[in-house]
């Protein structure tokens, strides 16, 4: 591969397994098929399919700890072995999350997203992953305040209404698969043992489609990405990760013959200029006052989350204490109450030409002072 895995998502080579979900999770959906043009030029599919491969394969070998040390130690890795297992890669990013998992994107390659409806490619063992779509919200500061119902558009995977998740033109084009039999698995000597695989051929499902009778709809696919947008309600003070289930609002596994549920992750989006302390909710930010206000007093009006709030000081207070607004910061969730808005001041020093123009001479009178003596050998700093 001529490039480095670690170049591939993006990420430094300490880059925890957490890090690298994420930067792949990134990739997956800027990879994602539908963000290609549908009329994107051959040049601009292929680059995207093979983006989509190389993130894999990095991703593949980064995530399998003894791969990875191989690769840091000798700068290769086995190639050879099993190819990336989509399904189960799919499943364990998107499938079966927990609030710290983040979110979820119907990402990839529809082949290879597909698969982990219909249980094709890779082993199942273990128990299945729980069967729901796990996806991120983001809510803004203003949201999160008022409480809101939006609309939200997501890509999910639904049945195909040409052939009705078939995958075949009609009824009869549907055949019981040859190399198995119907059983969905073939015996394959691994070593000393037999083993049951995945019927190559037929993906486990133990039926194929004729040749040339795919449902012209999906191609075969049985199944496609749909977009669904549903009216989501905000509750005023939503926590950060805070789940909420939707039953069967989520892709169809035609497995199962049902649809998932849509698991929603609340994701605060918070602007740059506030840092919350979850601990109290109490939101903090940071003003600009200039020394003459800080001396003499001011009325400022400051943005809070879109709402002005105006600050009054009546002289000199001390720059070294926050502004504390009691119950204008985080609203608790299910609470009347919020926390607080605590704010720190910045100060402006005057410029130099200013300084001397005209602070120098209104401070000296101000604080009663003479002109500063110096003795000879002191060095001037202005
Ligand atoms: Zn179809
Ligand atoms: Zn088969």
């Amino acid at each position: 591969m001529a490039k480095n895995l670690y170049e591939s998502l993006g990420v430094s080579k300490t880059a925890s397994q957490d890090e690298i979900k994420k930067a792949f999770r990134k990739l997956a959906i800027k990879h994602h098929p539908d963000k290609v043009a549908k009329d994107a030029d051959a040049a601009t599919q292929k680059h995207n399919e093979d983006k989509f491969k190389e993130m894999n394969e990095a991703y593949t070998v980064l995530m399998d700890e003894e791969k990875r040390r191989q690769y840091d130690a000798y700068g290769t890795y086995d190639n050879n072995a099993q190819q990336p297992d989509m399904s189960s890669m799919f499943a364990d990013m998107f499938g079966g999350g927990t609030p710290d998992m983040g979110f979820f994107s119907m990402g990839g390659h529809p082949d290879q997203t597909f698969k982990m409806f219909f249980g094709g490619g890779g082993q199942h063992t273990g128990p299945q992953q729980p069967s729901q779509d796990v996806i991120e919200v983001k809510v803004s500061m203003t949201e999160i305040f008022k409480g809101v119902t939006k609309k939200v558009e997501f890509d999910i995977v639904d049945r195909c209404s040409g052939c009705q998740g078939t995958g075949a033109k009609g009824p009869g084009d549907v055949i019981t698969c040859l190399t198995c039999h119907g059983q969905g698995s073939v015996p394959q000597q691994v070593g000393p043992f037999m083993i049951n695989q995945n019927c190559p051929s037929c993906n486990g499902r133990g039926q194929v489609v004729k040749q040339h009778r795919q449902c012209a709809v999906c191609n075969g696919e049985r199944a496609r990405f749909v977009k669904r947008s549903f009216d989501i309600r905000i509750p005023q003070g939503v926590p950060h990760k805070h789940m909420h289930r939707m039953e069967a609002k989520g892709s169809f596994d035609i497995r199962k013959n049902c649809y998932n549920d849509m698991v929603l992750v609340f994701s605060h989006d918070i602007p740059e200029q506030y840092t919350i302390d979850y601990s109290r909710n109490n939101v903090h930010m940071t003003i600009d006052v200039k020394l003459e206000e800080l001396l003499c007093g001011f009325v400022k009006e400051v943005d809070i989350y879109g709402e002005p709030l105006n600050l009054h000081s009546k002289g000199y207070f001390d720059p070294s204490k926050d502004i504390v607004v009691r119950n204008k910061g985080f609203p608790y969730y299910k609470r009347k109450d919020h926390g607080d808005l605590v704010i720190k001041c910045n100060i402006l020093f005057p410029e130099r030409e200013e300084k001397f123009s005209k602070y120098h001479s209104i401070f000296m009178t101000m604080f009663k002072v003479a002109a500063v003596e110096a003795p000879p050998d002191a060095v001037c700093v202005n």
